[in-house]
């Protein structure tokens, strides 16, 4: 364990964190079947949902997160399940179901905007977030809440190195740093093994790719509405 001071950076996952965002992946999921099941040679939804999820999967180190890659997976797990019974119209639909999931507004949690307008005057607030640059560009300017950020880090992995990275190149020290996030392997345990510490507040839904278990000892909120109490009366001292 090392040594830890004050907090006096906190850094905010966005996705699912900020605001909304798995929940309209799981709509995408659900219209997608809508298209698909009709010609499937795989039978029903379940077997659908799970060869998208299987491709999204294996095509994570090429084409990393994001509507776009969750795109590219739809059309291909769609090419594999209607046995060569893919239509342009359904290639369509399916490219459809993606552009609208990319156009979708920014909706914030509930507590978001008041918690990170509160926190900004008393601790410097980092966002770190992966997925399509494009995308999350268009969502943080959308949401309202960049003026309140010191730093804005668009990332395409979220493990031990890149944090490293992030926080050398913006001269944090990881002893005063915090992570809130949702996701326990993308936002808590990379977090923990570079020595700063973590907090979890889970959103409704889990991607399937996301869970992860830690070991009991990390600080969970059930909404980020308390998270500056625990910065002011938590472990954060
Ligand atoms: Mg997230």
């Amino acid at each position: 364990l090392s040594a830890h001071r004050a907090v006096d950076v906190v850094g905010l996952d966005a996705d699912d964190t900020l605001w909304h965002c798995e929940d309209g992946f799981n709509r995408a999921i659900d219209e997608f079947v809508e298209v698909l099941a009709p010609s499937s040679a795989l039978g029903d939804a379940e077997h659908i949902r799970e060869a998208l999820d299987r491709t999204e999967r294996l095509n994570l180190p090429l084409f990393g997160y994001g509507v776009k890659a969750f795109t590219i997976a739809m059309i291909e797990a769609a090419a594999m399940i209607s046995d060569d019974r893919l239509t342009a119209r359904m290639v369509d639909q399916v490219v459809d179901i993606g552009k609208r999931l990319f156009a979708e507004p920014v909706v914030l949690i509930d507590g978001v905007a008041e918690v990170v307008a509160r926190l900004a005057p008393d601790y410097r607030l980092v966002m770190i977030t992966k997925g399509d640059l494009l995308h999350q560009e268009r969502k943080i300017s959308e949401s309202g809440l960049a003026r309140h950020f010191d730093a804005i880090e668009v990332i395409s992995e979220k493990d031990p190195a890149t944090y490293r990275r992030v926080l050398h190149e913006l001269r944090i020290d990881p002893a005063g740093f915090v992570m809130v996030g949702n996701s326990v392997r993308s936002d808590v345990l990379p977090v923990l093994s570079i020595g700063a510490r973590a907090v979890h507040v889970p959103y409704e839904v889990v991607w399937a790719h996301e869970v992860a278990v830690h070991d009991g000892s990390v600080p969970e909120l059930a909404s980020i509405r308390e998270l500056p109490a625990w910065l002011r009366d938590g472990d954060a001292r």
